[in-house]
């Protein structure tokens, strides 16, 4: 299945999404990664929805990626009987350290560092900032707050307190546990949270062991002071707007985001906008206009992906907000101005063969109307620095690692495939590339095609061929006598 944007989806999976109808409706609507969030569910959750992805990726053919987010030190509250309830404003509720299931006056908040760090006057906020408590009294076992404007109040929100430093590790004992499961059962992505300094990545990566790679959610605000040292160590990032949105004043989140799309752009990493982007879907089945707006904003912007949260995971209208979000992606990418938009920034070019060969396979495409940049690679280095370049042209990525078909997904304007092997001669990639091309209706007899390629064939870290080819040509053996 062929997508027609070039901005990649990314969906939350959770008991709204389980089944394998659901999951691959959201597919076929237009999801390249789905995200399993370990801030829910228990491992058996994550390896069925694990397995039913992999299932549905054979069924359909196409790779898809997985992405594992792991919770990180995130305070919550505890549960309710009733799954939740409604703060009326200026109610009063009690928050214990104790754990218990709660009610309206009542509910458990079991982390003692809150306890010992709030003082009457300051503010908790509760769901990614939706409902802000006031403290009234805290004496190190209940602390009694009302609600300054009011709200839903549900199970397990997340809690943050807003201008405090409280003590954390960036990966818990739970995080270590779920990230060991999680690259056991073979997920591309393990997502990092509140990642604070370049020095999380590297401890990260010790324990991953280059078993998959590591995407940085920035939402605290000492990510955005070490923002260059942190983009060059990850793989890819996150612009989490649900806390970093809590823990910085809201109307500064957007130039941050554009600041971070900008920096990961320059280098190079996939960057994902996330949360709150079709908020409303969660209970409607249509968006507002500024939510259309904010979704249209990112792929502007040039952000590699925009993510779905709550609307896919728990949400009434899953697979209704995909195919939305699709059809704002390819609205905004259509709009004849959307080419000059994305260029207003240039980028510098390294001094490799790899990106000197990246950008003249883009120039050619372009001033040669190729329907394709055909891209072959062994560690996705190389489609990832053709992707960075943002040519209106779909970069066909050809890869025999399925992982790295599989990481792929995340990129820019990349449609990968895995190969059964590796490119053995010229005219193998020539046939390759213009028969895949073929197969995978990005184009028809006649139509040209851009190809990046290495030689030494199937060594990693060496592009230094740039070839045109025409499909339904050159597919034949005499095809190497033209290139001796
Ligand atoms: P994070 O800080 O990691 O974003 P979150 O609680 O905001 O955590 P999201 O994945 O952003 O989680 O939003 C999903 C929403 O769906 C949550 O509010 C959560 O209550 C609900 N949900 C319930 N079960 C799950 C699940 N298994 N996976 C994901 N979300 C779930
Ligand atoms: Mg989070
Ligand atoms: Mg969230």
């Amino acid at each position: 299945m062929k997508r027609e944007s070039y901005t990649k989806i990314v969906a939350t999976i959770g008991p709204a999404s389980s089944d394998h109808k659901t999951i691959r409706a959201l597919f076929r609507a237009g999801v390249d990664v789905f995200r399993l969030n370990f801030s829910h569910g228990t491992h058996e959750d994550h390896a069925a929805r694990h397995a039913l992805i992999r299932q549905i990726e054979e069924e359909e053919g196409r790779p898809i990626g997985i992405l594992a987010d792991m919770q990180g030190p995130k305070l919550r509250i505890g549960t309710f009987a009733n799954g939740k309830e409604t703060l009326k404003r200026g109610q009063t509720i009690e928050l214990h350290l104790e754990k218990f299931v709660g009610d309206a006056g009542k509910v458990s908040l079991p982390h003692k560092e809150i306890f010992a760090a709030v003082r009457p006057g300051e503010d908790l906020l509760i769901n990614d900032g939706r409902l802000r408590l006031r403290v009234e009294s805290n004496n190190g076992k209940v602390i009694s707050a009302k609600a300054v404007n009011g709200g839903e109040i549900s199970d397990r929100k997340g809690v943050n307190v807003p201008g405090t430093v409280l003590p954390i590790n960036i990966l818990t004992q739970k995080d270590r546990a779920d990230l060991e499961f999680a690259v056991s059962l073979g997920v591309e992505w393990i997502a990092l949270s509140f990642v604070q300094t370049p020095d999380d990545i590297h401890k990260a990566r010790h324990l991953v062991r280059g078993r998959s790679r590591i995407l940085a959610k920035l939402e605290k605000p000492s990510a955005i002071e070490n923002l260059n040292g942190i983009i060059g160590l990850a793989d890819a990032v996150m612009v989490a707007r649900g806390d970093l949105g809590v823990e910085m004043p809201a109307e500064i989140v957007p130039q941050i985001q554009k600041r971070i799309i900008a920096a990961c752009r320059k280098e190079g990493k996939p960057v994902i906008v996330a949360t709150q982007m079709l908020e409303s879907m969660i209970s409607e089945p249509v968006a507002t206009r500024a939510e259309a707006s904010d979704v249209a904003n990112a792929v502007y912007a040039g952000a590699d992906a925009v993510m779905l949260s709550a609307e896919t995971a728990s949400g009434k209208y899953p697979i209704e907000a995909v195919r939305m979000m699709d059809r704002i992606i390819a609205a905004t990418e259509r709009d004849p101005d959307f080419d000059s938009v994305l260029h207003a920034v240039s980028l510098p070019i390294d001094e490799t063969d790899s990106d000197a060969i990246a950008s003249a396979a883009c120039d050619v495409a372009r001033n040669r109307n190729c329907a394709a940049i055909s891209t072959f690679t062994k560690t996705g280095s190389t489609v990832r620095r053709v992707s960075r370049l943002r040519t209106l042209v779909p970069v066909l990525g050809l890869t025999p690692e399925v992982t790295v078909a599989r990481q792929l997904c995340l990129a820019w304007g990349v449609h990968s495939v895995r190969t059964r092997d590796d490119v053995e001669s010229f005219s193998d990639m020539v046939g390759k590339s213009t028969r895949i091309a073929r197969r995978e209706k990005l184009a028809r007899n006649g139509d040209r095609v851009v190809i990046t390629a290495g030689v030494p064939f199937g060594t990693a870290g060496t592009t230094n061929i740039l070839r045109v080819a025409v499909v339904g040509e050159h597919e034949h053996p005499e095809d190497r006598a033209s290139l001796a």
